[in-house]
C-alpha cells in the first residue's frame, strides 16, 4: 500500500483537502489520491464492513463500520482479537471454518448469507463474502471479506412472505365463496352447471372409446317445506335445509358432487353410476331423511324428499339429462311425494 503518487507541477486539486497534484494523462485525470488515501477512503466510509484476517482468524485490519459494530470507536482496539471476542460462540466457529477453507482450496466464497443473533434478541442478516489474502509470494497469509447489512431485505422478503400467504388464503376463499351455497355450505347452483357439463364431456370421452361406464343425475325437492316456514318460520326453516344438506353430505360417496339446486331443491351428480345404482342411492336417501327427523325445541318435525333421477346415455345434452330428472321428480310428487322415480 504504498503510494504511487509523484510531485507534479498541475495545480488540479492543489487546495482540496486529501487530493493530490497529479498530472492528466491522454485527457483524463491519471491519479488524484494515493493508494494510502483510497484504502483511508474505503476503510473509514464504506458502510459494508471490511476486514484483513491472518492465518489464526486474528483481525489484521478493520474498516470503521466493522469496528462500529462490535461497539468499539477505534479500528486499532480490535487488533489482534478475533470473531470469538464479539460474535455468538456458534456465529464465530462458522467463520473460522470458512476461513480455515478458504486459506486451504484458494477459493472464495461470495454472498453467504450469516444471521446473528445478539445477546438482546435482535436478529442480524448479513452478506458475506470472503477471499483468501495472498503475500508478495502468492502465499496465502490469511483472509479478507466485505459484509453487507441486509436484515431490512430480509425483513421486507419476510414481510412479503406473509402478504403472499395472506393473499393466497384470501383467494382461496374467494374461489371456494363463488362455488358454495352460503346456507347449506354444499355447491351451489352455479357451480352444478359447471360441474355437469364437466363430468359430461368426461364420460362421452370415456364411452365414445367404446367403455359402458356413465354417470347419473339425482334432483329432490323436500315435501310441504313451505309448512316448516309458515309453522316455525323463516329461520327454522334454513335450519330444515342445513339439516337435509348434512344428511345428503353425510350419505354419499366423497366423488358424489352434493349441490342445492333452488329454495328447497337439492340436485347430486354421481359419477360412475348407473341407472340400478342411482335409484339405489335415491331409494337410501329418501328412507334416511323419513328416518331422521329435523329437532327443533325438543320437537320432532318430519321431512321427506321426492327424488327424480336421469342417467347418461350418447343421445341426451346436460339440458335434456336435467329436464328428464325434473320430469322424474314431479312425478314422484304428483304421485304422493317421498318417493322416488
Ligand atoms: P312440495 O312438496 O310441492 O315441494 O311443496 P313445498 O311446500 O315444499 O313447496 P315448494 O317446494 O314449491 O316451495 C319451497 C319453499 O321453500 C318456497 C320458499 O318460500 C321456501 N324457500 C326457498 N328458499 C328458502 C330459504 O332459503 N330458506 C327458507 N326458510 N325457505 C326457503
Ligand atoms: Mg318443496
Amino acid at each position: 500500500m504504498t503510494s504511487k503518487s509523484s510531485s507534479s507541477s498541475k495545480e488540479t486539486g492543489k487546495n482540496k483537502p486529501g487530493l493530490k497534484d497529479e498530472s492528466v494523462t491522454c485527457g483524463f485525470t491519471a491519479r488524484v489520491l494515493s493508494d494510502s488515501q483510497l484504502i483511508q477512503t474505503i476503510m473509514e466510509n464504506s458502510l459494508d464492513t471490511i476486514y484483513f484476517k491472518d492465518r489464526e482468524s486474528r483481525f489484521l485490519f478493520n474498516s470503521k463500520a466493522h469496528v462500529i459494530q462490535f461497539g468499539v470507536e477505534n479500528p486499532r482496539d480490535v487488533l489482534g482479537k478475533t470473531d470469538f471476542d464479539f460474535y455468538p460462540k456458534c456465529f464465530a466457529e462458522n467463520a473460522m471454518r470458512d476461513e480455515q477453507e478458504i486459506m486451504r482450496t484458494g477459493r472464495p466464497i461470495v454472498g453467504r448469507v450469516e444471521r446473528w443473533e445478539k445477546d438482546n434478541g435482535e436478529v442480524i442478516w448479513f452478506s458475506a463474502s470472503k477471499y483468501p489474502l495472498y503475500d508478495d509470494e502468492g502465499n496465502i497469509v490469511g483472509t479478507w471479506g466485505t459484509t453487507r447489512d441486509i436484515t431490512d431485505l430480509k425483513n421486507a422478503e419476510k414481510e412479503l412472505e406473509h402478504v403472499n400467504q395472506e393473499y393466497e388464503i384470501l383467494n382461496n376463499k374467494l374461489k371456494e365463496l363463488s362455488v358454495v351455497d352460503e346456507l347449506s355450505g354444499l355447491y351451489n347452483r352455479r357451480h352444478f352447471y359447471e360441474t355437469l357439463n364437466k363430468t359430461m364431456k368426461i364420460f362421452s370421452r370415456v364411452r365414445g372409446r367404446g367403455y359402458s361406464s356413465t354417470f347419473s343425475l339425482v334432483l329432490m325437492d323436500i315435501d310441504d317445506f313451505k309448512n316448516i316456514n309458515d309453522n316455525y318460520g323463516h329461520l327454522v326453516g334454513d335450519d330444515a335445509i342445513r339439516h337435509i344438506a348434512t344428511l345428503l353430505k353425510k350419505n354419499t360417496r366423497l366423488s358424489d358432487y352434493v349441490f342445492r339446486y333452488g329454495g328447497d331443491e337439492f340436485a347430486i351428480v354421481l359419477p360412475d353410476t348407473d341407472k340400478p345404482g342411482s335409484k339405489e342411492l335415491a331409494e337410501r336417501l329418501r328412507k334416511i331423511v323419513e328416518a331422521t327427523p329435523f329437532l327443533f325445541n325438543s320437537s320432532r318435525l318430519p321431512l321427506t324428499i321426492s327424488l327424480g333421477t336421469a342417467t347418461f346415455t350418447d343421445q341426451v345434452d346436460s339440458v335434456e339429462l336435467v329436464q328428464e330428472a325434473d320430469m322424474n321428480l314431479y312425478s314422484s310428487k304428483s304421485n304422493g311425494k317421498n318417493r322416488v322415480t
